[in-house]
């Protein structure tokens, strides 16, 4: 069997253009990601930065001239050289020894793990992911490839996505869904020898449903994404890979069927033979039931005895304390779908409905798909040290012998592919006095304590030309969304006339859930416009964030937010940013100076965006939940409140609303217009070094994937 896409055409020349435009490496190499820009700069950003549609629009007179510069043929040649050696380095631990400690894993050790998730943020052009738990996935594939670890990643492509975002006038959240041909994405179909598509089936009630699988490269890893709109498959099976969490039950049903039981049925097709099955999130969890299925014919086993089996092989990590997390469906629901294929599992409709219940809790006819993956894991865990606590009392029902602290779910706290994160000023910086392969020695501390012989200036000055580069940003998308929306010209200009490049910036964005308390900010109104009002000590906010299309709370915080950007006082000073998504998020966490997270404890399991920032020499101001528990000191940032109480939340909300607001007049501001002669902040400049120095070399996904090694594949 064979990959073979559809490709773009392109002259002899340029035809290693292809080898990167099809692997996701390009995104974390510097030198490939300015090389895509600069091919046509204007389309690039049309494009949204998807390489293949950039090659399908650009026109053969265009390609033609594009190939008769040396220039460009030269260093095509050598960035597709690099990423030939960088992709052969392969087949071991690509670790720095003198941090590693003693561990001892080693390539020919660590088994062939199959990461299944229901979302993978890899990059904007494939816009398969909706918040925090897809970029993880993406961030996670990616680190597997740097570790030379056997690795494939399994989702679904989902054929609309996730929704664009728009407002209607009175600025409640419209969703708008585009139909993306696929092959302008950046994947290829899986085929057989002779050219047709590997298809897998599954069977639903009546019919069976085939499935196509196309595949992402990401470096050395493989991303399988399963699609099933086939003119063979029934109308309304074409649409189950059609929308993220659809939000109808019966599709959301089917997805988790194709996710969990095609996903297993592709790996045997492709003959891959993983040792780990690592369910990312509830949602893929049907895998343990075909995989049971499957040993069960194999080799006669019972039920019981082909779950203990199997139990060691499987890994689960839950995301979220939020019950609307924990995905549930109706015992009538599912019973079509599974109640006629029971005989496989020899069990009773009953038995089979129990292994979705809650122990402890009154049988109500929901089957979930957490309580299904507790009991066939032999690993489990939480995303943060505090979410592993929280987990284990909020789990323990499952383990009614044991006490609280003996509930076996542990924790490996999330990072982030810092790689990618990091802006082209701050990577220089570095690459220049730290290391020219920093990344790769991301986990190494005393690498990162020279930050502190950076000069002052080098490092201001970085931050500002970071700063610049997202408020262009701002302006640019700022007139596509108003004129989208018809607002007046003079709305626009207003809007961002007011912003300024040496301003403190602040940002927040994140899914408008409304435990993340988007308007905390918003409720002292009057000492916030005052904040902002001073003409001497500027201050602006950026936002940006989607709520889910079910989520009617959520489109209220946004409508109020919206409100908020449009009140004399903060016009602005306040700008909401439509249609958050990773090319937004890139520029939100290089520019600003402050980070504002103000999840209610403990809700936030983890939260990734704020560890985005720290190595672009932003600041944290947060609530102390997830991460920040354990990134938190008194020196890199700030901690807004007392953190997780069972006290009212209406209590807590007016505590955190009051501590924020002091943390920013009597410290943030400040500490950021306090300037030397020279104009520097040099205190700002001390926290910005010790937020790189103490939060980048844990909180990546390099350290987060080898613990993962470590502890549960290996
Ligand atoms: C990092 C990231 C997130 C996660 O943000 P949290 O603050 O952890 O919720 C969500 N969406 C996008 C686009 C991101 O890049």
């Amino acid at each position: 069997m064979k990959t073979y896409g559809h490709a773009p055409w392109v002259p002899e020349a340029l035809e290693p253009v292809l080898d990167l435009a099809y692997n996701f490496w390009w995104n974390t190499d510097a030198q490939a990601r300015r090389f895509f820009s600069r091919l046509a700069p204007g389309l690039w950003n049309e494009v949204n930065h998807n390489p293949i549609l950039l090659l399908r629009s650009l026109t053969k007179d265009q390609k033609m001239a594009l190939s008769v510069q040396k220039e460009i043929c030269d260093e095509l040649r050598e960035i597709h050289d690099h990423m030939g050696q960088d992709l052969e380095e392969g087949g071991r631990f690509k670790l720095n020894p003198t941090v590693r400690g003693t561990s001892d894993l080693s390539i020919e050790q660590a088994p062939m793990v199959a990461y299944f998730s229901a979302e993978f943020g890899m990059h904007q052009s494939l816009p398969i992911y909706s918040g925090g738990l897809g970029i993880l996935a993406g961030d996670h594939v990616r680190s597997a490839s740097d570790l030379g670890l056997p690795f494939v990643g399994v989702g679904l492509l989902y054929r609309q996505g996730y929704f664009h975002q728009r407002f209607s006038l009175d600025n409640w959240q419209l969703e708008h869904f585009d139909e993306h041909g696929c092959h302008n994405l950046p994947i290829k179909q899986i085929e057989h020898d002779d050219g047709t598509p590997l298809k897998v089936t599954v069977r639903l009630p009546n019919r069976e449903v085939k499935l196509r699988v196309w595949v992402a490269q990401v470096g050395r890893s493989s991303l399988l994404l399963l699609d099933s709109y086939l003119k063979e498959n029934w109308h309304e099976d074409r649409n189950i890979t059609s929308k993220l969490y659809d939000s109808d039950r019966d599709t959301r049903l089917r997805q988790e069927i194709v996710l969990g039981v095609g996903g297993v049925r592709a790996l045997s097709a492709l003959n891959i033979k993983p040792q780990r099955f690592h369910m990312n999130e509830g949602h893929s969890a049907f895998l343990v039931l075909e995989r049971c299925a499957s040993l069960m014919e194999e080799e006669g086993l019972s039920f019981p005895d082909a779950q203990e089996r199997l139990r060691p092989s499987n890994v689960f990590t839950t995301h979220t304390p939020v019950s609307a997390g924990h995905e549930v469906f109706r015992r009538e629901l599912m019973e079509p779908y599974f109640v006629p294929q029971l005989e496989k599992l020899q069990l009773s409709a009953d038995e089979f409905f129990e292994l979705g219940h809650r122990t402890g809790t009154e049988a109500n006819g929901d089957f979930e798909m957490t309580s299904l993956a507790i009991r066939f894991s032999g690993s489990i865990n939480g995303v943060s040290k505090l979410h592993g606590e929280v987990s284990r009392r909020q789990w323990n029902c499952m383990w009614p012998e044991s006490s609280e602290e003996n509930v076996p779910i542990g924790h490996v706290t999330n990072g982030i592919h810092t790689g990618v994160w990091v802006g082209p000023e701050m990577r220089r910086v570095f690459s220049h006095y730290l290391s020219p392969d920093w990344v790769s020695r991301i986990e190494d501390r005393d690498m990162w304590d020279k930050i502190d012989d950076v000069p002052a200036d080098d490092l201001w000055e970085a931050r500002r030309r970071q700063r610049v580069r997202l408020l262009d940003e701002v302006v640019r998308r700022a007139e596509q969304q108003l004129i989208l929306r018809n607002v007046e010209r003079n709305t626009l200009v207003g809007r961002i006339t007011g912003l300024d490049s040496n301003a403190l910036t602040i940002g927040f964005a994140r899914r408008f859930a409304t435990y993340k308390r988007a308007t905390l900010l918003f409720r002292h109104i009057d000492r916030l416009k005052a904040l902002l009002g001073n003409s001497e000590r500027p201050v602006q906010i950026i936002l940006a964030g989607k709520a889910h299309p079910a989520d009617d709370g959520g489109k209220k915080l946004l409508q109020e937010v919206i409100e908020f950007t449009n009140d004399s006082d903060l016009f602005g000073r306040v700008v909401l940013l439509e249609d958050y998504d990773i090319g937004v998020a890139r520029r939100l966490v290089q520019g600003c100076d402050v980070w504002l997270n103000t999840p209610r404890p403990p809700k936030e399991a983890s939260g990734t965006s704020g560890m985005k920032v720290c190595p672009n020499g932003g600041l944290t101001l947060s609530t102390k939940d997830g991460w920040w528990v354990e990134g938190a000191s008194p020196l890199n940032g700030w901690t807004i409140g007392e953190g997780w109480s069972e006290r009212p939340e209406e209590e807590i909300d007016a505590e955190d609303a009051e501590s924020l607001m002091s943390i920013l007049e009597n410290e943030i501001v400040p500490l950021f217009y306090d300037r030397d002669e020279n104009g520097l902040p040099q205190n700002w400049i001390d926290r910005m070094r010790n937020s790189i120095k103490t939060v980048t070399p844990y909180f990546t996904t390099q350290r987060m994937v080898r613990e993962y090694a470590e502890k549960y594949y290996r």
